[in-house]
């Protein structure tokens, strides 16, 4: 009953000016072996016949493949690097999915190509698990994402501090462009290029954008409105730089993310981040810098740039009011609100701030509010018994609160600790955990049996930092 894998490829950034990407095939590796497949994705993008790991690690391209580096730049922490690109990934090719949407298929991990600069083209089992754990959550939770479709053990060893087995992760996007992609050609001064990516993204992501100005508009409002779901479950991105910020809206590259598990605003853990450019609080007003960096490749675009530039710089300074609306919307919803109000500002931030104070768990405690021992959940009990008045008040006008909440308040997120648990015991062989985790995370709204999976870490277990792979 075993039938070759058949992936139905539908091309289309091949067609692009030469610029865009440079055709490289994926390196071999030793002895591939999957580790997850996602069959309902698979179902969905079309693809049939028995998963291949051959296929999945690189070692044979698939009929229809034309594996593919994307040219791509961005800001860093700031800092413009004119050249970075597809270093360890390859766009093997697109489908259209079930519903008549364009996605990617991409390997992730596949070998070096002509944007690697010093880095290995490799990616390590470890963030490859962590990324198909995460991605698949945020799915659930009903957050953007990429997907994740496979992950395939190579049979290599790679080097990073110290030697770890390889693996390639395969991940599906509504498209892997980046705002990189526009800066890349903005900072070369190739406007033929430019304006070629630049109706390529309209096609596939806005078809009704007029003009650059209302494309930027799109994906600013995509970006209010992804930034908004990552802070209602605690979401922190870790490397919000320009090149892993999505055209599509989608959260993309999972690096050293994490979820908070303690409510604190300034929470970082990722490595990289020294001065928490990227911190939990940082992310919303983080991102209209971002969104300027994309308005500043979009502007040689029109017809007088010159002129644009006030409507221009007004789309990007009417971002912070977008978020604040949509920031209102979400955390009225965990409290059970469906029509916020201005004031209803007042009531969630004093309910996070009592969480901050009290060191409350931040996944927990919104879960727990409807429950009669929600007070376990704050130091300061009076504090919050005093605020449970007002909010019951509140809920007088709003009869689905149970219901709102319910489906606003994850019961399981992916906690840290456990993914690193996960990723030890993967390491040595054993995917149980990983399995557990998928299992639980593909109904993140529903209690889990194991109590293991919603209970904060112990102090010995607590992960203060992550690192990229
Ligand atoms: P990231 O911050 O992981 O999204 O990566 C930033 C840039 O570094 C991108 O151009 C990546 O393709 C590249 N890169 C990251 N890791 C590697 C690696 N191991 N080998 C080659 N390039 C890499
Ligand atoms: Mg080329
Ligand atoms: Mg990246």
């Amino acid at each position: 009953q075993s039938s070759p894998m058949q992936i139905p490829f539908d091309n289309s950034y091949t067609r692009l000016p030469a610029a865009l990407f440079t055709r490289q095939p994926p390196a071999p590796v030793s002895a591939p072996s999957l580790l997850a497949w996602n069959a309902p994705l698979a179902a969905d993008l079309g693809i049939t016949g028995t998963p291949d790991p051959q296929v999945l690690a690189g070692n044979t391209l698939p009929d229809g493949a034309e594996p593919l580096a994307q040219a791509y730049a961005g800001h860093q922490f700031g800092g413009f690097s004119p050249s970075l690109g597809d270093g360890r990934a390859l766009l093997l090719g697109e489908v259209i999915d079930r519903t008549g949407q364009r996605r990617d298929i991409q390997l992730k991990g596949s070998g070096r190509t002509p944007y690697s600069r010093n880095g290995d083209g490799r990616a390590a089992l470890g963030p490859v698990l962590r990324e198909f754990i995460v991605s698949e959550a945020m799915h659930a939770l009903g957050i953007p994402t990429t997907r994740a479709l496979a992950a395939t053990l190579t049979g290599d060893r790679i080097q990073r501090e110290v030697a770890l087995p390889g693996a390639v992760l395969t991940r599906v996007a509504s498209s892997h462009l980046r705002v990189g992609h526009f800066e890349y050609f903005a900072a070369r001064d190739d406007r033929a290029s430019l304006r070629a990516l630049y109706d390529y993204a309209v096609d596939r992501h806005d078809p009704s954008a007029r003009d650059p100005l209302h494309f930027l508009q799109g994906v600013i409002n995509r970006q209010a409105d992804l930034v908004t779901k990552w802070l209602g479950v605690g979401f922190i991105h870790g490397v919000m730089n320009t090149d892993n910020t999505s055209i599509s809206g989608e959260t993309i590259d999972y690096g050293p993310c994490a979820f908070m598990d303690t409510y604190h605003p300034d929470t970082v853990f990722s490595s990289i981040d020294q001065h928490g450019r990227y911190a939990y609080s940082n992310q919303a007003p983080v991102l209209p810098w971002n969104m300027a960096k994309l308005a500043s490749a979009l502007l040689p675009l029109m017809p007088d740039p010159d002129a644009a530039i006030p409507d221009f710089t007004a789309a990007v300074h009417a971002m912070p009011d977008l978020i604040d609306a949509a920031w209102l919307r979400v955390f009225a919803a965990k409290l059970g609100i469906s029509s916020p109000r201005p004031e209803d500002r007042g009531l969630i931030s004093e309910l996070l701030s009592l969480m901050q104070s009290g060191g409350s768990d931040f996944t927990n405690s919104f879960r727990a509010l409807p429950d009669n021992d929600a007070r376990d959940h704050f130091a300061d009990r009076d504090a919050f018994l005093d605020w449970t008045a007002r909010w019951h008040d509140r809920l007088a006008t709003e009869p689905e609160a149970p219901a709102l909440m319910a489906r606003s308040n994850p019961a399981v997120i992916p906690r840290n600790h456990r993914i690193e648990q996960m990723i030890q015991s993967a390491q040595s062989g054993d995917m149980a955990l990983f399995e557990t985790l998928r299992r639980a995370l593909s109904t993140p709204y529903t209690t889990p049996a194991d109590t293991g999976l919603t209970t904060p870490p112990t102090a010995q277990e607590q992960v203060t930092a992550t690192f990229c792979g």
